[in-house]
């Protein structure tokens, strides 16, 4: 194989990526019939409770971030651990670890939201023979939303809720099924979602990346923590033959052939830059501007970070949900009564 070849590296990240897509997609089929088994006395699945119980992968909970964020304020404050959604708080902190870490690589490598984003943009791509770009100013701006949605969450989260409030919530009927909530807005669209979710697939035909690029509030979160991480996209000048690849096919848009060190926190680690690149010793994953690192381990780094906490939360019995048999018989068919306290 040529050396300068590291192709592999995005054909690693595009099975990454969509091994997670896919096995959430099946997670979320078996927490549907898991739900479908409450609301039909016990008509959908069949068997022990442990049995039944097996359904409902935790793995859902990475799509309760707010959640999360609270249980960590109370982790941190009080030391208490979320025995309610566990896995959502596993997932958050391997992400902020990532973060801090190996730059924003959660919304490079694992979320599926990222990558069905970018997938639609290369959709778009093929159909109109491009994407567009946003000007400037108006990127500028938007830009800002996502950083705005952040602070809102951080301000009434962290800085507004007391941990006692945040216990009392956490321990609430509500929160118990907060999963089963989230299910019904992909099952039970409203037309408010419906529409929203429309206008950001056309809008992402279009431009690249919209979800991440203006409005994650997670993604903000992780690409301000990334600032700090030790590692960086280096460009070396003296290699580079300034053929423009990194640039054109930086998912992030990032102006990679112009720059030394890639320090925004836009940079979702893809490695797609690095992948592209022909030039030998051009363009290289770097550990405080000073050690080369092998992108193939900086990879590998990734999955061991969160397949490891996975893992140690599994081990410390951090990881499956407290919420019992009977209390879900109780409360999922209520569900739809139930609102935020
Ligand atoms: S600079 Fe490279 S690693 Fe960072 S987002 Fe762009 S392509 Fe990915
Ligand atoms: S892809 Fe490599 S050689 Fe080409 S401009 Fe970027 S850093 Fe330079």
């Amino acid at each position: 194989m040529d050396k300068t070849d590291r192709s592999y590296l995005r054909y690693a990240r595009y099975a990454v990526q969509w091994g997670i897509f896919l096995f959430l997609v099946y997670a979320g089929y078996r927490f549907f019939f898991f739900v479908e088994h409450f609301l039909a006395h016990g008509a959908a699945l069949q068997g022990t409770e442990e049995a039944i119980l097996r359904n409902r992968f935790p793995s859902i909970e990475g799509f309760l971030p707010i959640g999360a964020l609270m249980a960590l304020k109370l982790w941190i404050t009080e030391g208490v651990f979320d025995s309610i959604h566990p896995a959502a708080l596993v997932i958050f902190s391997s992400a902020l670890v990532l973060a801090l870490v190996l730059k924003k690589s959660f919304c490079g490598w694992i979320c599926p939201v990222g990558a069905i984003s970018e997938s639609v943009g290369k959709l778009g791509r093929r159909v109109f023979g491009r994407n567009f770009l946003v000007p400037r100013y108006a990127d500028y701006g938007l830009r800002s939303v996502k950083y705005v949605l952040m602070a809102f969450f951080i301000y009434v989260v962290v800085l507004k809720m007391p941990a006692a409030a945040i216990f009392r919530f956490i321990e609430g009927d509500y929160y118990k099924i907060a999963d089963v909530k989230m299910l019904y807005f992909f099952t039970e669209m409203t037309a408010t979602t419906t529409v929203s979710l429309s206008l950001l697939f056309v809008l992402s035909l279009f431009y690249k990346n919209v979800w991440c690029r203006y409005l994650c509030p997670y993604g903000a979160l992780l690409g301000l923590v990334s600032f700090f991480s030790p590692m960086k996209i280096n460009r070396n000048d003296q290699a580079c033959i300034h053929c423009g690849k990194c640039t054109k096919n930086c998912p992030s848009l990032l102006p990679v052939e112009r720059l030394n060190s890639v320090r925004s926190p836009e940079c979702t680690g893809c490695l797609t830059c690095v992948s592209h690149c022909p030039a030998k010793g051009a363009l290289d994953v770097s550990l405080m501007k000073r050690r080369t690192v092998n992108p193939a381990l900086f990879a590998c780094l990734i999955i061991a970070v969160l397949f490891g906490s996975i893992g140690i939360a599994q081990l410390a019995g951090k990881w499956h949900s407290a919420v019992t048999y009977e209390e879900y018989q109780r409360i999922v068919p209520q569900t739809s009564r139930l609102d935020h306290p």
